[in-house]
């Protein structure tokens, strides 16, 4: 059977905020092939956050070639490529002429926070402590429904197009499906239920636009063309590929880039959760089959639903908007390093933060916290305060986040978390994962040990399990495509699949300890708040 399985490749596109990479997998779960793209962030005004919409389909296509180019230069056929999944930000609001498959503005990416006004007077509109109820998220400036509002209210050409009719809306799956099946000619416009559920305006208990949500955003249905919700893994919905090397081959997955995570983390029962540290960071908790509405300043989200006779599967999420952009902050904005990677080699110069707390509030506080006029905020500075110190306080507010999210999680479910599946860029940080006296130890060291002592498992008490191929996200898509296209039928059959070689991370502070550094972040939150431009 395994022999059988290798012969098996498929592609998986993952479209993320800061790149777009396009993955072969074979049937073991195994990447043989891959290309990864930076493309251009946009920062046209403070809180402002774009990308272009051509530029993102382009880095696809790119990627796609040089994968494949690869992937034959090492003698395997594309012929055994039996599916593509695609895996993608969310959130991300792409609008465009119905007519003429033109983009009508630059696309407003998740973490932007222009809507800030336009959310306080939402907040303001009878029915909206409604919402939450029927799409799980609480109105703030992530999901795309207020991204969209203001684009019809703000740019004419938007709007113009609205009232004649021919304004097609999207996220970003539903725009490279539109483009991969070759745009206008084929005309395919659909979503999956995973992305779906980030607009606000997907009923969660139906699986379908709800009239009262649209109404709530005045939204009229003959005006704008929403894209149709299918499930996130099904062999016709989302087409195949109109050109390139692939042309033809079938389209048989797609889910957002948490979800996808969550699968590619084999998060299939309920109780089971991943964390993923990536541009923002974001933790899943799988609850069943019915949706459970947070009291506590989480989202209520579509897990996964993989149709056929399968129920979907709802999760409760903890959205954090800055992690590995905050490392990028440090790297692109002030200049403390040269790459990335590097962050661990700087905040390993010194013991620990010197008493810096910097809440990363760059996009407002996410969850649970909510927070839309907060602003970044560095506190603690002192003589003696280095860079060192100001890199690690920038790991240690994810950290920290991630500490409330699972308190809150706690709450919302009666459940205590067991152990934390890690994945996304920044969790290639071992420093981030650990803390105190191991740091200093030469990399080698890393490789030869499997337990350490690290930042996140102290701040939250429990061990952080990190598998050793991290791209588990453009894993999760590739699977839900081979769902669709018959290589496994059951989620048993997935269970060897990137389990080899994982890296727990045990906790080594004690209680009294955490819970000290944990108070000051709190308070250090209270006071981020209030910023009004
Ligand atoms: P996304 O899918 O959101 O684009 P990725 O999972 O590719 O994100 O992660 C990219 C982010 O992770 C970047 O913001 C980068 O700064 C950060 N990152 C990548 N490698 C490291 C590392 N070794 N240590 C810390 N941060 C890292």
């Amino acid at each position: 059977n395994e022999k059988k399985l290798k012969k098996f490749y498929i592609g998986s596109i993952d479209q993320g905020t800061t790149s777009t990479r396009f993955i072969i997998f074979d049937g073991l779960g195994q990447p043989v092939a891959q290309h990864q793209i930076e493309f251009t962030q946009k920062y046209p005004e403070s809180g402002w956050h774009e990308h272009d919409p051509m530029e993102i389909i382009a880095s696809v296509h790119e990627c796609i070639e040089k994968a494949v180019e690869s992937f034959v230069e090492q003698g395997y056929d594309i012929c055994d490529i039996k599916a593509i999944g695609i895996t993608n930000q969310r959130e991300t609001t792409v609008v465009w002429d119905t007519n003429t498959g033109e983009p009508l503005h630059n696309a407003i990416a998740w973490p932007d926070t222009r809507t800030k006004g336009l959310v306080r007077e939402l907040k303001s509109q009878k029915g909206a402590d409604k919402l939450q109820e029927i799409c799980g998220l609480p109105l703030s400036t992530y999901p795309s429904s207020v991204k969209l509002i203001w684009l019809l209210r703000n740019v004419d050409e938007v709007r113009k197009a609205y009232d004649e009719g021919r304004l097609s809306f999207g996220t970003i799956d539903t725009w490279l499906l539109y483009h991969l099946n070759g745009g206008r000619a084929n005309n395919v416009h659909v979503t999956d239920a995973t992305n779906a559920s980030r607009t606000m305006f997907m009923n969660l208990w139906t699986i379908q636009y709800d009239d009262g949500l649209l109404r709530f955003f005045e939204l009229d249905r003959e005006k704008i063309k929403l894209p149709k919700i299918v499930p996130s893994s099904c062999p016709e919905s989302f087409g195949v590929m109109a050109s390139g090397s692939l042309k033809g081959v079938r389209i048989a997955g797609c889910l957002g880039d948490q979800s996808a995570a969550l699968f590619g983390q084999q998060g299939f029962s309920p109780g089971s959760a991943k964390n993923t540290y990536g541009t923002g960071c974001f933790l899943l908790y799988n609850v069943g089959e019915k949706p459970v509405i947070s009291k506590h300043g989480l989202l209520a989200t579509i897990a996964y639903d993989f149709g056929r006779n399968r129920k979907p599967v709802y999760a409760l999420e903890g959205s954090i908007a800055v992690a590995g952009s905050g490392v990028k902050f440090l790297m692109d904005n002030m200049g403390f390093i040269t790459h990335s990677h590097k962050i661990s080699d700087l905040a390993a110069t010194v013991e620990n933060n010197g008493g810096c707390v910097f809440v990363t509030a760059f996009s407002g506080l996410f969850a649970p916290y909510w927070i839309d006029d907060a602003k970044g905020t560095l506190f603690g500075i002192t003589h003696h305060t280095e860079r060192g110190h100001i890199a690690r306080a920038t790991l240690e507010a994810t950290c920290f986040q991630t500490k409330a999210i699972l308190d809150a999680m706690e709450r919302d479910s009666g459940h205590k978390l067991a152990e934390l599946a890690v994945d996304g860029g920044m969790s290639n940080s071992n420093l981030c994962m650990q803390v105190s006296i191991l740091e200093l130890l030469p990399s080698s060291f890393w490789t030869s040990a499997n337990y350490m002592k690290q930042t996140q498992a102290n701040i939250i008490g429990i061990p952080v399990n990190r598998p050793a191929m991290r791209e588990t996200t453009s894993l999760g898509a590739a699977l839900a495509a081979g769902f669709a296209v018959d290589i496994w039928k059951e989620f048993d059959e997935l269970k060897e699949i990137n389990q080899k070689d994982r890296m727990i991370f045990q906790p080594n502070i004690s209680r009294e300890e955490s819970a000290k550094m944990f108070k000051k972040w709190g308070r250090a939150v209270d006071m981020c708040r209030g910023w009004l431009d």
